[in-house]
């Protein structure tokens, strides 16, 4: 199996990237943030505890969350790998993750980390914003929270993975193409 974590603050071109990478090598696709807006446009119980959170851009609870990606490996069982997306976020969700994998007898292969200046990110998430229909891309308050959370709680993570040599530092700035390149170059070093 494959399975990469794909790395880096909101707006660092995650989501887009995801879509490529999981074409080229044939991987299940998780991503966190779809997974609770899912349940917020079905207004589920979940998608009703993780509104609150998200509208403020702040983290839904840990507890909810891993509960949520467990379920979602799990109805997988066929996957090749999987390509994580906004998740781990924290350090217990890194820890979950990796006692997931563990249970299915497998493990990361590679953390992906896009590199994109400040700047840069605010003013793709508010471009977003105009057509994402996201009202955490459309509030330049909630984007900068979301920034701050990202370098105090998720960034520490890039330590987790560097410490087990599975940390790529990637240059997230470029062509949709040129970045994806990048991105491919270090899956295949990895796989
Ligand atoms: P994203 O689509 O990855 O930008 O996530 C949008 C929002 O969903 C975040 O600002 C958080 O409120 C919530 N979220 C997504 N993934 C996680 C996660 N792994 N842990 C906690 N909250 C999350």
């Amino acid at each position: 199996m494959i399975n990469i974590v794909i790395f880096g603050p909101p707006g660092a071109g995650k989501g887009t990237q995801s879509e490529k990478i999981l074409e080229k090598f044939g991987l299940v696709h998780i991503s966190t943030g779809d997974l609770f807006r899912a349940n917020i446009k079905g207004e589920t119980s979940l998608g009703l505890k993780a509104k609150s959170f998200m509208d403020k851009g702040e983290l839904v609870p840990d507890s909810v969350t891993i509960d949520m990606l467990r379920d979602k490996v799990e109805e997988n069982p066929k996957a090749q790998g999987f390509i994580f997306d906004g998740f781990p976020r924290t350090t217990p969700q890194a820890d979950a993750l990796d006692t997931l994998l563990k249970s299915l007898n497998t493990s990361i292969s590679a953390c992906l980390s896009l590199q994109v200046p400040e700047e840069e990110l605010i003013a793709r998430l508010l471009n977003r914003g105009k057509t994402s229909g996201r009202s955490d891309d459309a509030d330049e308050t909630v984007i900068k929270n979301r920034l701050a959370v990202y370098m105090r709680e998720t960034s520490p993570l890039k330590e987790f993975y560097r410490s087990q040599n599975k940390l790529e530092e990637i240059h997230g700035v470029g062509t949709i193409d040129e970045i994806f390149g990048r991105l491919s170059d270090a899956v295949e070093k990895h796989a």
